[in-house]
């Protein structure tokens, strides 16, 4: 099971968590509980959307790594797609800034459905395809950072929040 709760709230005690594969989000008490129950670990998630640091009590680093980038990613990372995700790895060394999360459809069809991913920063970024642009070009297509991780949106929303402010 994988909880995804912000850093502060947990050391505060504040806010709330939410169960990945879950609606509702629980409270901090139930979060507590969770890892009361032990076997728990630890994946830090910058306020940038960066893996930060894995805190592993066993050297199953591939199991960690798989539950780190599900928390990051939170899904499938196209844009609107909501089909349950599984593991991708994206060639290259191990590590989770190589990895992203890929529904079945999307990583049998991301050579030709023409959505583009690129890792910005250890940070999934995605590109949509020519007629998903409204008539930009590839050049003038921005790099758009993509997660389904409900904190992260929340967090995301936030700081485009205060920006219009
Ligand atoms: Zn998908």
């Amino acid at each position: 099971m994988l909880v995804s709760v912000r850093q502060t709230d947990l050391a505060n005690g504040t806010g709330s968590g939410f169960i990945e594969g879950c609606e509702a989000p629980i409270s901090m008490q139930a979060v507590e509980q969770f890892i009361c129950a032990g076997g728990q670990q630890h994946v830090v998630i910058c306020p940038d959307g960066t893996i930060n640091a894995i805190g592993s009590h066993d050297r199953l680093f591939n199991a960690t790594q798989r539950r780190a980038i599900s928390l990051r990613d939170g899904g499938c990372i196209i844009p609107g797609c909501s089909i349950p995700a599984a593991w991708h790895h994206d060639g290259g060394e191990t590590e989770t800034c190589n990895g992203v999360l890929l529904c079945w459809f999307h990583h049998h069809t991301i050579d030709t459905s023409g959505w583009q991913i690129m890792m910005i920063g250890g940070v999934p970024h995605v590109k949509p395809p020519p007629w998903l642009r409204g008539g930009r070009s590839d050049a003038d297509t921005p790099w758009r950072r993509s997660t389904k991780s409900r904190t992260q949106q929340a967090d995301l929303l936030q700081l485009s929040q205060l920006l219009v402010q």
